[in-house]
């Protein structure tokens, strides 16, 4: 899911390995708003005024077929210490306070394992770096640090 915004700080990491990065400029169009409604339903009413209408954010770019650029045969090729929040975070989420799996066609892991605690040892990933990686997600997003 490419919806997501790249924040300033999430850029500037990646031009340290890329510093060829170009990010576009997406208009913070209603499908956008709706999308992030979705992923922070707590914000609802507040994104408006973060992400208002007429101006635009920063994203990721994507090849001509629509994946991100730094999809590679084996994968991201990107380390992972500079990939963006959103990243780090999936295929988990979190919402009123719970971890969740995000349901995606394109994730192996999710088509075979749909119980967390075997999902989260699937990706070598604790509910506490979950919740810390979201949680930094959302201070750099300028969401404030509620939800988690
Ligand atoms: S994990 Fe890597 S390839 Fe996938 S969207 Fe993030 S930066 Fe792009």
């Amino acid at each position: 899911m490419y919806c997501f915004p790249l924040s300033e700080s999430e850029e500037e990491r990646i031009l340290s390995f890329d510093p060829g990065l170009v990010c576009p400029e997406e208009l913070n169009s209603l499908a956008f708003l709706e999308c992030m409604t979705h992923l922070f339903p707590d914000m609802r009413g507040k994104l408006p005024g973060i992400f208002p209408t007429g101006e635009g954010h920063k994203r990721l770019p994507v090849t001509s077929d629509g994946y991100c650029i730094y999809l590679g045969a084996n994968g991201c090729v990107l380390p992972r210490n500079i990939r963006p929040w959103y990243c780090l975070l999936f295929p988990f989420w979190v919402r009123n306070r719970k971890i969740i799996i995000q349901q995606s066609p394109v994730c192996l892991a999710c088509k075979k394992m749909s119980a967390l605690p075997s999902l989260l040892a699937a990706f070598g990933v604790t509910r506490e770096y979950v919740r810390h990686k979201y949680l930094q997600l959302r201070q750099a997003w300028g969401l404030g640090t509620g939800g988690a």
